[in-house]
């Protein structure tokens, strides 16, 4: 393929909407190095946002089992996730700890990680992540209680250079018997601080 037929216009309004930023940078977006960057951050920006279509209750869908008396705490802790901040579109990136406890239902364990995955692929504040995720939980799986709490390091902090050092910042949403009661938090908080 030459290289007049690459750069040709691809008729995807996202990748020409890239090619135009390239030229904003001052760049030229059709030198080599650049021929197929509209293409590859259009999917990548399709992909990290991928979340805003799925719908909770259908990732959750028959994934709910009945489980009469159990009402221990559940926790599923350092799920990895990647964001983008709205304000910036630069990533935004941590672990996330759910914990949930029952009320004669639990969810399969593997829907967490995928609700996390929902939220965090958008354009998003760690603090409002935070409580969809929570919400999310809620909802669809109804339990006595939900606590989420997300630790991230926020690219557009520090490659701005508004912080000089790499920095954590933390995000809980506490629901149900986690914000009533103050000793099922703390077995929940104790628990996700051991792997610190
Ligand atoms: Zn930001």
């Amino acid at each position: 393929m030459s290289i007049a037929a690459k750069s040709m216009p691809s008729g995807d309004e996202l990748e020409e909407t890239v090619a135009t930023l390239l030229e904003q940078l001052g760049e030229n977006p059709g030198r080599e190095g650049l021929l197929e960057t509209p293409n590859r951050v259009a999917a990548s920006l399709r992909y990290l946002t991928e979340g805003y279509a799925a719908d909770p209750a259908s990732i959750v869908g028959d994934a709910l089992f009945a489980l009469d008396g159990f009402d221990d705490m559940v926790i599923v802790k350092d799920i990895a996730f990647y964001s983008m901040c709205e304000h910036h579109l630069l990533p935004f990136f941590g672990r996330a700890h759910i914990g949930y406890v029952p009320d004669g239902k639990v969810v399969g364990l593997s829907k967490l990680p995928r609700l996390v995955d929902t939220y965090s692929r958008r354009l998003q504040l760690q603090e409002r992540m935070t409580r969809e995720i929570a919400e999310a939980i809620n909802s669809v799986v109804a339990p006595r209680g939900v606590a989420v709490v997300v630790e991230g390091r926020h690219l557009c902090i520090e490659m701005r250079g508004v912080e000089k050092e790499s920095s954590q910042t933390v995000t809980s949403c506490m629901l149900g018997v986690f914000r009533s009661d103050e000793r099922t938090r703390a077995e929940f908080l104790s628990h996700i601080q051991q792997s610190h």
